[in-house]
């Protein structure tokens, strides 16, 4: 019994500690992005807060790697030459295609939630979600398996916090369909310090 113990413990460690779920990520080399302008700076990890965003535009959420790469450029480059930024602003962009896009990522400081870009990931949903959702996928997507996947890669608290843009700051974002959504979802809170 002994020896079989090791071997047990190995079926049942994989029970209790499952392995990490992640979105599939697609990686900016992947959709084509320009190059990061100036020197970025690190989160430090874990952050404690999750934002979620949509981007108002595109309106339109792209259903094909195609489509959501475009979009992607296209916002990389408004946030850089309109905005004067260093970098698409969001650290991921979920797309209706299935994927998720690497904006500025796990390990550098966005510029999606002004006050708290240092405490936490933004994530956008490519859409206008004033008056319809993300399909569901897209939602479960980074309610469970982004969340998931960032909590047990140690980049978010395992007790984050999950708001709304509009919490942070005067905007309607995420859209008042969504943002009425994301109150149901596991972390939401509605006091942002
Ligand atoms: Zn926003």
């Amino acid at each position: 019994l002994i020896y079989h113990l090791p071997f047990g413990n190995i079926g049942f460690s994989h029970c209790v500690f499952p392995s990490q779920v992640c979105p599939n990520i697609i990686t900016r080399s992947q959709w084509g992005a320009a190059a990061f302008i100036g020197s970025p700076s690190y989160l430090s990890l874990p952050v404690p807060y999750l934002f979620i965003h949509h981007t108002y535009q595109p309106s339109t959420p792209c259903t094909t790697f195609d489509q959501c790469a475009s979009d992607m450029r296209s916002m990389q480059h408004y946030h850089q030459q309109t905005n004067g930024w260093s970098d698409i602003g969001y650290s991921f962009v979920a797309g209706s295609d299935g994927n998720l896009y690497e904006g500025r990522g796990w390990n550098w400081v966005g510029a999606h939630t002004y006050g708290y870009n240092s405490k936490g990931y933004g994530v956008s949903f490519i859409g206008d979600y004033t008056s319809t959702l993300p399909i569901k996928s897209a939602m479960d997507m980074v309610r469970y398996d982004f969340t998931s996947c960032a909590v047990n890669g140690g980049r978010l608290s395992s007790s984050y916090s999950l708001y709304g843009h509009r919490q942070a700051t005067s905007t309607d974002c995420p859209g008042n369909s969504f943002y009425h959504e994301i109150q149901t979802w596991e972390h939401y809170q509605s006091y942002l310090p």
